[in-house]
């Protein structure tokens, strides 16, 4: 089955962190190549049409690892590095996109709008770290991917990633709980 990429970590920075699918598994790299990353930018919600080359691949795999280290560090109860904590740092310095009333609509610009789009990852990733919120940030127990709980009760344990960890992690309960019953009638 090819893997399609998702957004449904619940903020900018944990989808680009998920375009490494099933990090506790077979760890499938999304995002091969420079239109790959084209297609996720717009996709994203931010600006359509940013322009990408090799390097900028490279840049965005990158401030993928520092986003996925920082939120991992949170999550287990540690520091965020200094050498993640700088890049962040460095890139949501760039002016984001502004919005600007071009042609009878609005649109959101910048004079460098790959750097701008590095920049609102940058930024939505130093939103998630303390004090803002980690309180809701969560890791899948069954595929390892990292999100934003937005359920009202706040007590959701798996993602919902159309692999189904839920489900996969019930059947694999449902089938210990067979065998263990098969055992006993032995
Ligand atoms: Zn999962």
């Amino acid at each position: 089955m090819v893997r399609q990429v998702e957004f449904i970590a619940g903020s900018l920075c944990l989808n680009l962190v998920d375009t490494i699918a099933d990090r506790n598994g077979k760890a499938l790299e999304l995002l091969n190549t420079p239109e790959d990353l084209r297609n996720w930018i717009g996709q994203a919600g931010l600006p359509d049409n940013v322009p990408v080359d090799a390097a900028g691949l490279a840049d965005v795999r990158l401030l993928r690892g520092a986003v996925f280290n920082a939120v991992s560090s949170v999550l287990d109860g540690g520091q965020v590095s200094a050498p993640d904590a700088d890049l962040l740092n460095t890139l949501a310095r760039v002016a984001d996109f502004r919005p600007q009333f071009v042609d009878g609509t609005v649109r959101h610009i910048s004079a460098h709008p790959f750097a701008s789009a590095l920049s609102s990852i940058a930024a939505d990733a130093l939103n998630l770290l303390p004090p803002a919120g980690p309180d809701r940030l969560r890791r899948c127990p069954e595929c390892g991917m990292l999100f934003l709980d937005k359920s009202r009760p706040g007590n959701r344990i798996w993602c919902s990633s159309a692999t189904g960890c839920g489900n996969r992690a019930k059947v694999r309960r449902h089938r210990a709980k067979k065998t263990e019953t098969a055992r006993h009638e032995r």
